[in-house]
């Protein structure tokens, strides 16, 4: 696979996924760094969207619900270099009707060299990062070269 580098601007778009269990969680850790996360563009999983917005009162552009295709749509928006971070608490203690949707977002987001937060210490240190609100250059799959290749 070649690479390529893109720069993710200060203002990033943010994914925001939290299974049921975990959303109090999310809608906690969204509280406590408001004033960071509303300089961003937000973007959520519909139920999670929905009480992230009711709780918070942060905006959000909301999709579908994830186990209704919201995950894939978030997936598909970070193919489309439109997502530039992920927090996605994934609920790790109960299976999921929509595992493969969560896995193939999960892929996708390594493919893409998305940062990904699983649980609250991950967000944490991303939110803490200098390159949470600066711009950041960063290396992704060379798509020209890869389908040129395959297309030989
Ligand atoms: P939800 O979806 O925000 O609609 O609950 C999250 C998920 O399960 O992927």
């Amino acid at each position: 696979m070649k690479y390529t580098r893109i720069s993710a601007p200060a203002g990033k778009s943010i994914a925001l996924v939290a299974h049921d269990h975990m959303k109090d969680d999310l809608i906690t850790w969204c509280k406590t760094h408001k004033e960071k996360l509303q300089s961003h563009t937000l973007y959520a999983t519909g139920t999670t969207g929905l009480k992230l917005e009711k709780n918070t009162g942060l905006s959000i552009h909301k999709l579908i619900s994830g186990p209704l295709g919201g995950d894939q749509q978030i997936g598909a928006l970070i193919t489309e270099q439109k997502v530039d971070v992920m927090i996605f608490f994934w609920d790790p203690l109960e299976a999921q009707p929509h595992d493969p949707d969560v896995k193939a977002l999960l892929r996708l987001a390594a493919v893409w060299n998305i940062p990904v937060a699983c649980n609250v210490a991950t967000a944490d240190f991303l939110v803490s990062s200098p390159l949470f609100d600066n711009s950041y250059t960063k290396t992704i799959p060379d798509y020209q070269t890869y389908i040129a290749e395959r297309s030989q």
